[in-house]
Formats: structure tokens, sequence, C-alpha cells
């Protein structure tokens, strides 16, 4: 299937590791155009040149110039960070056709626990920093008549997990104003805006947990994952491949007619119909 979206600007956040990374290898797999972004240098320059060989292979195949992909390392949640992300050589300034919004998530542990700096730092990052990003580009997608705003979020946004209160609030507070942004006006112009929420995917990330699981239990890690992965009916954890091929397809113009969802990815955990 040709999800025809060659050629497009996409800022991926949070995409050295990850759903981040799964999501900019699917696009650029598609001859999108990246600018992608983490905290870390090292690790995102490797995943940098990983995801030039990935679009140099789309290129080939076609014998089409070759997607570019620019790489800024810098913390999104700030304005400094996004700044970078806005002036980085090469890249479209604010002129993106397709955004994801993504940064670490905020940490676990007992609600009692969270000072109200913690709170304001899941806020920014897992709320306000999506908003800023949104704020710089959408206009411009809506007079250009297309664009694609993509939001990593979490499935505790429908089923709150305990130790996550800080992500089930934070993120509770996006899901509400996407929804309404997702109405305001912009879809008729070509944009849509969602949100994907993951249950569990095989990253760093769901990994930092089970080993803190494991470590609370006198489990073994082994046995923390079989015990997790009993309770999904599909067995298993989610790969970021599979996250990033659903990413690539709600970019696509094939995709124009979803907007303002909630759309879950979770083997199938979540227990309720609807
Ligand atoms: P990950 O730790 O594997 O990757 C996170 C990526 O984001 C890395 O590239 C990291 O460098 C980057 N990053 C983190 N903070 C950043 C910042 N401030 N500025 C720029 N880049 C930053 O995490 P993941 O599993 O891919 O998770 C991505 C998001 O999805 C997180 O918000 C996480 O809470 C959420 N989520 C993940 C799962 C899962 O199962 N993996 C489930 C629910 C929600």
């Amino acid at each position: 299937m040709d999800l025809d979206i060659a050629g497009r600007w996409a800022l991926v956040c949070g995409a050295s590791k990850g759903l981040g990374r799964g999501c900019a290898q699917a696009l650029v797999a598609e001859g999108v155009n990246l600018v992608v972004n983490a905290r870390t240098e090292v690790p995102l320059m490797q995943a940098a040149s990983e995801l030039r060989a990935y679009g140099a292979e789309w290129a080939r195949a076609r014998d089409q110039k070759h997607p570019e992909v620019i790489a800024v390392d810098c913390d999104i949640t700030t304005p400094e960070g996004r700044d970078a992300v806005w002036s980085a050589p090469g890249g479209p300034g604010k002129d993106f056709d397709i955004v994801l919004t993504n940064a670490g998530g905020p940490p676990t542990g007992d609600w009692r626990g969270f000072s109200a700096q913690d709170w304001q730092r899941a806020v920014n990052a897992n709320m306000l920093t999506p908003i800023e990003l949104i704020r710089a580009v959408v206009d411009g997608m809506a007079a250009r008549g297309y664009g694609r705003v993509l939001n990593i979020t979490s499935s505790a946004v429908k089923a709150p997990i305990d130790v996550l209160a800080l992500s089930n609030g934070a993120r509770s507070g996006l899901t509400g104003f996407i929804a309404g942004l997702a109405r305001s006006g912009i879809a008729a112009r070509g944009v849509t805006v969602n949100n994907l929420l993951p249950g569990k995917f095989d990253t760093d990330r769901l990994n930092a947990t089970l080993v803190a699981a494991a470590e609370k239990t006198g489990k073994t890690l082994e046995e923390i994952r079989r015990s997790q992965t009993a309770q999904i009916p599909a067995r298993r954890f989610g790969t970021p491949g599979e996250f990033g091929a659903f990413c690539a397809f709600l970019c696509s113009p094939l995709a124009g007619y979803i907007n303002g969802q909630n759309l879950l990815l979770d083997g199938g955990l979540y227990p309720g119909t609807f």
C-alpha cells in the first residue's frame, strides 16, 4: 500500500528509541523527511544514521532523492529545545506536515509522595509541551491544507494505573484539549489530530518498570514478564515496529477521516467493549 506521504516533513519527538523511534522508522521508510529529536546526543545520532539507511533504501528502490533526516538533541519540554527544533539547519522551520509529540513519561510512585513541583514537571512534559508544539504548527498546516498531529499518550488515559498518578492526570488534561482542538474547524482544512494510547510495548521504558516490579516483589525479570504478558489477550508485549506502522497510516491521506480519537494499541488488554 502506498501511503502517499513521501516528501512530507515530519517532526518526531523522543525518536532515539522506543515508540518514537518506531514511528520515525515507519515514516522515513515511506520517504518522509524527518526532524528527529531526543535529549542525548550519541544515541540520537546513532538512531539518525540508522534512519538515513532506511530512507536510502526507500530512495534506491524508487530511484528518488533520499529523504532528509535532521537530528536535534535537545530537551523538547523547554522553550529553548523547541526553538532548536524550529531553527534546525536544513529543516522546514515550523512548516511541518506531520508532528508526533512524545517525551519520557513521568516517574511512578504513590501520589502522596509527589510534590507540586513533580506535578508541574509532569504537566509541562505531558500536556503543555504537546500544546506548545501544536500551537506552533497547526495554523500553518491548515493554511497549506494538510496536517497530521499525533500525540503519544497512554492507556492510562482510558484506565488509570495506580502508580502512574502523574501520567493519569497530566495526560488527561492533554486529552481534553485535543478533543476540543480536533473539533475546532481545522479538520475541514485537512488537519487531523489524534492520540495514540500505548498499552505495553517492549521498550526501555517498559523494561525499567518491569525491573522495578521484579525488585519490589523479589521475582525474576522473566517471571514478571511472563505474568504481565499472561494478562494480555495477545500474550505478548507490542513492538515499536507495530506502533510505527499504525502511526504512518494515520499520517497518510488514507486516514483523513480519523479525527479527535483516542486510539488504543494494547493487544486487547483493556477489558471494555468500547
Ligand atoms: P523510551 O524510554 O523507550 O523512549 C523515550 C524517548 O523519548 C527517548 O528517545 C528519549 O531520549 C526521549 N525523551 C525523553 N524525554 C525527552 C525530552 N524531555 N526531550 C526530548 N526527548 C525526550 O520510552 P517509550 O516506551 O518509547 O515511551 C514513549 C512515551 O510513551 C512515554 O511518554 C511513555 O510514558 C509512553 N508510554 C509508553 C508505554 C510502553 O509500553 N512503552 C506505555 C504507555 C505509555
